[in-house]
């Protein structure tokens, strides 16, 4: 099952994809957590891709393509991946044709997760992260059962440097110009599915799964 989650910051797409990792055991590929990665360890890439994130701008095309196109050679990818935040333009939906086609893979669904921009901006100003596990919760929406620490692992939450007022609304900014444009590149392919994100986490799950059995929105 070769599925691409779209949406705008905050959507809940990295929500979904782990219960859909749960669900299909298939792999999440999320390349903002691979730069996250990549910016904990301090390698060239996550110093480069660091000040990108910060200002709340996309890593340029050049660095992002690369890592995923290395990243879907691998061989957990040959019977499926979710792949989230990527593409984000349309020069990344192009070199993800092109990557796919080399491996023989096909597309089989684009679900794009829609949510207004204030709700965005309350679910990316209260989202926290698990430091050990990388689960993700929000303060109201999706509290822990202990403040401040992970359900699953225990380990501490934090928030991204990333999810501060400021930064959001550049953020989104950004995925209006250059990520909406992939909306009618998908659906011209035959391939777009909107969801509602308004709703709550397990009936958007519902609504992804029952889309990628050939629902269309
Ligand atoms: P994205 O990966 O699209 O940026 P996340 O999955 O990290 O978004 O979700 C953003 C925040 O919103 C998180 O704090 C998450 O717990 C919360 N969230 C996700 N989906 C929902 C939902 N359907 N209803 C309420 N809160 C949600
Ligand atoms: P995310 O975790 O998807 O919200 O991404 C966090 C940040 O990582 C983004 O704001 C960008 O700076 C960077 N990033 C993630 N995915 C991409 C991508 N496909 N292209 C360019 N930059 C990206």
């Amino acid at each position: 099952m070769y599925i691409l989650l779209m949406g705008p910051p905050g959507a809940g797409k990295g929500t979904q994809a782990a219960k859909l990792v749960d669900r299909f055991s298939i792999p999440h590929i999320s390349t903002g957590d691979m730069f996250r990665a990549a910016v904990k360890e301090g390698t060239p890439l996550g110093l480069k891709a660091k000040e990108f994130m910060d200002a709340g701008q996309l890593v340029p095309d050049s660095v992002t393509i690369g890592i995923v196109k290395e990243r879907l050679a691998k061989a957990d990818c040959q019977t499926g991946f979710i792949l989230d935040g990527f593409p984000r333009t349309l020069e990344q939906a192009a070199a993800l044709d092109s990557s796919l086609n080399e491996l023989g893979i096909e597309l089989e669904r684009v679900v794009n997760i829609t949510a207004p921009d204030d709700e965005l901006v309350r679910r990316i100003t209260g989202r926290r992260i698990c430091k050990g596990c990388s689960a993700t919760y929000h303060v109201v929406l999706n509290a822990p059962k202990v403040s401040g620490t992970c359900d699953k692992c225990g380990a501490e939450l934090y928030q991204r440097a990333d999810d501060q007022e400021a930064t959001v609304a550049k953020r989104l900014e950004v995925y209006q110009d250059q990520t909406e444009p992939l909306i009618t590149y998908y659906r011209d392919k035959g391939l777009y599915s909107e969801i509602n994100g308004l709703q709550p986490i397990d009936k958007v799950l519902d609504d992804v799964v029952n889309s990628l059995r050939g629902d269309r929105a």
